[in-house]
């Protein structure tokens, strides 16, 4: 079995909680907040805490290397004003440093957004010398980047943002991109036919490149298609429909990465990743 298919799981409690999560809905991957996510300071790790999770994956069955870690909402990488950016910075590598502690080898973020005060390229250089920064005092942890939908002054719309964004980042070993299903058909990128499916993902390969994928985000999306509005939906209830998810499940390029469903119904998320892996035989 090469797809590895999860959530974002509540880590509610600490993070031992999130693999228990995980296995309840039969999952091989999933996603988790290592803090509160709508909280700037977090206690640290705990060291039982630690030592709970890695009991728990075990029991869980689960790799460490298909746990993709998510960071807080309110981190802003790109943000114009100096002072907020660092607050920001210093968030960032206290999420990268949590993941070192848990042994977890990547962090997903979202790039950052201009707030309309400087432009895009100079919120991306922002963004490209945190990255360079946190890496620097880090070791272990990829950071991986999310696409987004590109609402509001949201970066990361464009697969040349994230291209951007890796040619800045100084250690090409350890950055990398997530793909969200939903992000990119608000963003305009379809993926509703066989066709639009391939065509995407030939411009993701010949813009970023299929190495640089570390996880997606697998979520139908309540937004129309470029609508650059980030709402998501439960599959096949959605603008973008079941098919999409079938390619993803039959497309090899996919292969042993995490792939997350962040849809909005966690009651049905069992069933979720029962029809995914249904897809695989047809
Ligand atoms: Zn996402
Ligand atoms: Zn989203």
């Amino acid at each position: 079995m090469a797809k590895f298919v999860g959530a974002h799981v509540s880590a509610a409690g600490g993070v031992h909680n999130a693999p228990k999560n995980a296995k309840a809905i039969g999952a091989k991957a999933f996603a988790l907040f290592t803090k509160n996510q709508r909280q700037w300071k977090a206690k640290p790790l705990q060291k039982e805490h630690i030592e709970a999770f890695e009991e728990q994956l075990e029991a869980a069955g689960i790799e460490k290397s298909h746990i993709l870690p998510h960071d807080s909402y309110l981190i802003n990488l790109g943000h114009p004003d100096d002072a907020q950016r660092q607050k920001s910075l210093e968030a960032f590598i206290d999420e990268v440093q949590r993941c070192e502690l848990l042994g977890l080898d990547k962090l997903n973020f979202h790039p950052g957004s201009h707030l309309r005060k400087i432009s895009e390229e100079e919120c991306l250089e922002r963004i490209a010398d945190a990255m360079n920064e946190a890496l620097s005092q880090s070791s272990g942890v990829t950071l991986v980047i999310e696409n987004t939908a590109g609402q509001g002054s949201n970066l990361g719309y464009r697969f040349e943002h994230l291209r951007y964004l890796i040619d800045k980042t100084e250690d090409k070993s350890r950055v990398g991109v997530c793909l969200d299903t939903a992000h990119m058909f608000a963003a305009g990128y379809d993926i509703r036919s066989k066709e639009a499916y391939e065509a995407t993902m030939k411009e993701f390969d010949e813009v970023v490149g299929f190495e640089y994928l570390k996880g997606m985000h697998i979520n139908d999306s309540k937004a129309k298609f470029a609508s650059r509005v980030d709402r998501h939906q439960s599959l096949g209830k959605g603008e973008i429909g079941l098919d999409a998810f079938r390619f993803i499940m039959q497309d090899p390029r996919l292969d042993n990465i995490p792939l997350i469903l962040e849809t909005i119904d966690d009651t049905i998320w069992d069933q979720e990743i029962a029809l995914l892996y249904s897809f695989m035989e047809g």
